[in-house]
């Protein structure tokens, strides 16, 4: 996979004091991607050092006063050509700069204040479609032992569980607010499995509970607060779905986003559950924007078909009916199903970093059995069981 990656967090010494901001994580990440370093200040062939410089009144100014704006342009026109020629669909970008900033910047009084707002060469790669991201968020999905990865896989996908090298095995049954007589459906197993896939940590579940077995959002969504105090920090979601017509077709899927069609909603039950600090959850970029374009990247480096869109949840158990799957291409849905919904909104109020994988194994509103679910699933098993590892490996 191409990445860009700002060359002072690659331990160059390009920054404004001559020294240099490199992070143990990006470096990681250089080491497992093809990346390319850039400066946008020093292509714009500003010296090392120099004044620092921020953003005020839509331009650039250096603190000695030095209007930097055509400069600062110049620089990013150069690094976004540099990136466009690399192919990369990621820039993992040094915080808080007028050039590289991602999410914040100085606010131009060099009083060390920051305001939300990203640099201008930031601007300039999101304008083109490149998913620009932060050290922090690198940081921040990178798993350890203390954050293994959790993986929570439904139905027919449950086969990446005999890939972990164990270290301990859990009953869901031993987890708080599992339901005691939950049993596991056809290609579900109710035992967590914590260990190692490719030397990277993870716990894995291969099985879950639905709402359409009549248990509560809260109850459907234990095992994500199981993870997240076991430390995880990223958790990957695989589902079986139907591919809506028009706007998807039966295979994998990246899910960028999701409509809550369920009617519930495991924060409703906020008062019962002593892991989330406040229900009222920002859900912009429930699916992390950075791990999406990773699983992208792993895709297309593997020549594995995906493809990326909406996932509907709904109630079930019944399969959509013809209008409702209308419906749902109006709206620009992709996938449906009748899982995950409430285990996202759940993983985003613990601050996790969510990957939503489906296999779509039939078309939504033509109806599905659950062998021709499970026979699907079993077609696509090696492509699946690729791109979990691909996006393990690069983590
Ligand atoms: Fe680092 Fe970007 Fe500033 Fe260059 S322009 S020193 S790469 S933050």
């Amino acid at each position: 996979m191409r990445i860009v990656v700002s060359d002072c967090l690659r331990g160059v010494a390009c920054r404004y004091d001559g020294g240099s901001k490199p992070s143990e994580a990006v470096l990681s990440l250089c080491s497992r991607t093809d990346a390319l370093g850039v400066c946008p200040e020093r292509e714009a062939g500003l010296p090392v050092p120099r004044p620092p410089a921020e953003q005020r009144d839509g331009g650039v100014w250096s603190a000695d006063g030095t209007d930097l704006t055509a400069a600062f342009a110049r620089g990013a026109q150069v690094c976004l050509s540099m990136a466009q020629e690399h192919g990369a669909p990621l820039a993992v970008l040094k915080e808080k700069s007028p050039s590289c900033g991602p999410s914040c910047v100085y606010d131009g009084t060099y009083s060390g204040r920051l305001i939300n707002g990203a640099g201008v060469f930031a601007r300039l790669l999101r304008k083109e479609g490149v998913c620009v991201v932060s050290e922090d968020i690198v940081k921040a999905c990178k798993p350890s032992v203390e954050h293994p990865v959790a993986i929570v896989l439904g139905t027919g996908l449950g086969h990446l569980a005999t890939l972990v090298r164990p270290v301990r095995r859990i009953d869901y049954h031993d987890i708080d607010d599992f339901p005691a007589e939950a049993r596991p459906m056809e290609g579900h197993r109710f035992e967590a499995t914590i260990g190692t896939v490719d030397d990277v940590p993870v716990i894995v579940y291969p099985g879950r509970i639905h709402l359409y077995q009549g248990y509560s959002a809260s109850q459907v969504s234990a095992l994500v607060r199981h993870a997240h105090r076991l430390g995880a920090r990223d958790i990957i979601f695989a589902c079986a779905t139907g591919a809506v017509e028009g706007n998807a077709h039966m295979g994998l899927g990246i899910i960028s986003d999701q409509i809550n069609l369920t009617g519930r909603n495991p924060l409703a039950e906020w008062d019962e559950i002593r892991d989330v600090e406040s229900p009222f959850v920002d859900m912009t970029d429930a699916y992390s924007p950075y791990l999406r374009t990773l699983a992208r990247g792993v895709a297309d480096d593997a020549g594995i078909a995906v493809e990326e869109g909406v996932y509907a949840g709904v109630l079930g158990p019944c399969m959509e009916t013809k209008a409702e799957a209308a419906m749902m291409r109006t709206m620009g849905v992709s996938y449906a199903g009748m899982s995950m919904i409430c285990e996202v909104i759940m993983a985003r109020a613990l601050g996790m970093n969510v990957l939503g994988l489906t296999l779509a194994t039939n078309m939504a509103g033509e109806g599905a059995t659950h062998d021709t679910v499970a026979e699907t699933a079993t077609h696509y098993a090696e492509d699946f069981e690729r791109l979990v590892r691909g996006v393990l490996r690069l983590l």
